[in-house]
């Protein structure tokens, strides 16, 4: 093949310019991401090596090697991983294969910081070489592919790449990077180690430099450092997880999640565990503090990777963890599967089994540590003599320090911030994972008619019910104002009786499986017929059945005007100002998610909701005298139910007709 050109896929030139332009402020990253790549290679040609040790070749030892040339200025990192065959090099460096790739290009606001942040938790990868170079050249060969069947990409970033066939005797890749003038702090072996320490040590193969003496100058022109031509490594190279924890600082936990994640943000939490049993393996877990782009992607499959023995298996090992937890990081090390697994294969084993539940355990654990972080600091302080022991011992050690201060209010907020990036994913759990219902459900917080944001737990709700309440209400809407101003609370606003407020789309599939929390049954508001039960007095009882009976007539006609639209007609408590609402029966769809469901174009059964009415508001007792009208202030009453609850008259025109029939 001579040289031939190719232009970038649409998304990766618009990539490329942001990469350059944005990540200026941490240039540095580009080393990790690149030797990231490189040690990928080693293990995907250790995996294929399994089936196939042929690809070895001669040299089974596979290794990084990092050198830089100061008169030629340029920088390289050399693997003998799996290497590229000339498609690959076209295809994998020429686009960008990643799920969610236009949602994140669509999600580019042109503000560069917020920008940066958000191409550091895509993970530029390979890309992120521009940021220090004007040209990169990347030479490699497939392993198990003839020494002539190299290939030579080379780009200077801009729109296109060239692509031409060289002889390359050993396996592998290196990546040249033509260093840009202002890059020259990347032409210094003391600079390299001290990024490849700080980013990469935990990387499990070794990461060679030359040795470098230093060679004083002729004359008194005054001396420098020369590469002696022996290599040594300067990484630890055992992979991080393998290591006791207390070998492991919190940094290198910390860049060690951004490098299997390509996230910029440090995690909220971790939890590293070597497990032992039935089935033994090791488990490292983060949760990230921002959720990906694609975390909502059909195709987004998990986060965690999974080596046996050590030896790189898969990524996004989904079997490993239920798909609720998919926000999940991290590597799980198994002792007991076999090398060969499949996916397939991990979707039966019995080992897959009892790492998925342990991990599962293992990361509700870390979120109630969470949750109970955030609740210790919105409790009033406990006075260390709260108990009667009085500490007369001037104790200094153990005594809170600001820096303790400080790490106590960062771990507050904590729980809030997971729960606003993955709360809604959580909630799938009560739908997908029933053994740990009981736990999830202890997790979710609400918004409620005591608190616009959502900190309020079912455990909170349930200590602050009435006297007499039999139920955790809660109502389902569109916005928090559309619940909070919902003619269905009336009643519950007027008894000063708490109801959660759900907004989010999830809410209405996932509370259908949750149907009682700690022993009290889950009650929404816009469903069935209210009854307060023992919050309700007996001469409120009384009347409100009195009023039913002098209403009956009416509520004959009602029925008869609007038997197409309403299921039923009834007189209700619920309401105080309000003259009407609609509500659902007790086991039907609501008709909120009945909306969704068509929006979302998906078939939703017919629901005809029941019509609720005031018989004491006046717009109603106008119904016993206005003969002439009645049918208009029927069609009305209905139409007005279905816009306070966000929907809209079937009939939009003939609503505004009949209203404006009165008003004139
Ligand atoms: P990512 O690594 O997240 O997939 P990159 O942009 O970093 O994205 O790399 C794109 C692809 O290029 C990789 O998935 C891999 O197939 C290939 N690649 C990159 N670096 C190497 C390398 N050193 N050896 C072999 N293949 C590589």
């Amino acid at each position: 093949m001579s040289k031939n050109t190719h232009s970038f896929q649409a998304e990766v030139a618009q990539l490329l310019h942001l990469v350059t332009h944005s990540l200026y402020s941490n240039k540095e990253i580009f080393l990790r991401e690149l030797i990231s790549n490189a040690s990928d290679a080693c293990d995907k040609l250790r995996f294929e090596a399994l089936d196939n040790a042929a690809l070895y070749e001669d040299a089974p030892n596979v290794e990084v090697r990092v050198a830089f040339d100061k008169k030629a200025r340029t920088l390289s990192i050399t693997d003998n991983g799996i290497g590229l065959s000339q498609q690959e090099a076209i295809d994998h460096l020429g686009t960008i294969a990643k799920s969610g790739t236009r949602e994140f290009m669509s999600r580019l606001s042109g503000d560069q910081k917020a920008d940066a942040q958000l191409i550091g938790q895509f993970g530029v990868g390979f890309y992120s070489g521009f940021i220090v170079a004007d040209r990169i050249v990347v030479e490699s060969r497939r392993a198990g592919l003839p020494a002539d069947q190299g290939v030579r990409w080379s780009s200077t970033g801009t729109g296109d790449f060239e692509v031409e066939t060289i002889t390359r005797e050993k396996r592998g890749t290196s990546v040249i990077l033509h260093l840009r003038e202002d890059a020259d702090e990347f032409l210094n072996g003391w600079k390299l180690k001290q990024v490849i320490g700080k980013y990469s040590d935990h990387i499990s193969l070794p990461i060679l430099m030359e040795k470098e003496e230093w060679k004083e100058g002729e004359d008194d022109k005054g001396g420098e450092m020369v590469a002696t031509g022996e290599w040594e490594p300067v990484n630890k190279a055992s992979a991080l997880w393998t290591r006791a924890k207390k070998d492991v600082s919190e940094e290198q936990y910390v860049e060690f999640y951004k490098s299997i994640s390509h996230d910029y943000d440090a995690p909220l939490a971790w939890s590293h565990n070597r497990v032992e049993g039935s089935t033994e393996y090791t488990q490292l877990l983060y949760i990230p503090a921002k959720a990906p782009v694609d975390l909502w992607n059909r195709d987004h499959k998990g986060g965690l990777k999974l080596y046996v023995k050590r030896v790189f298996i898969m990524d996004e090992a989904e079997a490993l963890l239920p798909s609720y937890l998919r926000f999940v990081k991290g590597v799980i090390d198994s002792a007991d599967l076999p090398l060969n697994v499949s996916r397939e294969l991990l979707q039966e084993s019995r080992d897959v089994k009892a790492i998925r539940d342990g991990s599962t355990k293992r990361v509700l654990s870390m979120l109630e540590d969470l949750a109970k972080k955030a609740a210790a600091a919105a409790a009033p302080a406990e006075s260390p003599a709260a108990d009667g022991v009085t500490d007369v011992v001037d104790k200094k050690e153990g005594e809170p320090t600001d820096a303790d201060a400080a790490k106590a209010s960062e771990d507050a907020g904590k729980y809030a911030k997971f729960y606003a990036e993955f709360g809604s994913v959580l909630k799938e759990g009560l739908g997908e994972d029933f053994a740990n219902r009981d736990r999830i459900a202890k997790l979710l917080r609400f918004a409620s008619t005591t608190s616009d944001a959502a900190t309020v737990s079912l455990a909170d709700y349930k200590a602050r019910m009435k006297d007499g309440q039999e139920a955790i209400y809660y109502i389902t809407a569109d916005t928090l104002a559309a619940a909070k101003n919902s003619p269905q609370l009336e009643v519950f606003k007027k008894k000063g009786i708490e109801v959660l407020l759900m907004t989010d789309r999830v809410d209405e599939w996932a509370l259908s499986y949750l149907t009682e929390f700690d022993g009290t049954p889950l009650q929404s508001v816009a469903k069935g017929a209210v009854d307060l039960g023992k919050l309700q007095d007996e001469t409120e009882k009384k009347a409100a059945e009195e009023a039913a009976e002098a209403f009956k007539p009416v509520l004959e006609k009602l029925k008869a005007s609007l038997k197409d639209k309403a299921e039923d007609v009834r007189v209700t408590t619920r309401l105080v100002d309000s003259p009407a609402c609609l509500v659902v029966q007790e086991h039907g769809m609501s008709t909120q998610l009945a909306r969704m469901l068509k929006q979302a174009g998906q078939k939703a059964p017919e629901v005809k909701p029941v019509l609720e009415v005031n018989a004491e508001h006046p717009l109603v007792k106008k119904l016993e005298r206005d003969e002439a009208h009645f049918d208009d202030l029927a069609n009305i009453l209905f139409d007005q139910a279905l816009l306070a609850e966000g929907g809209l008259p079937e009939d939009p025109a003939a609503y505004v007709r009949r209203v404006n029939a009165l008003l004139v």
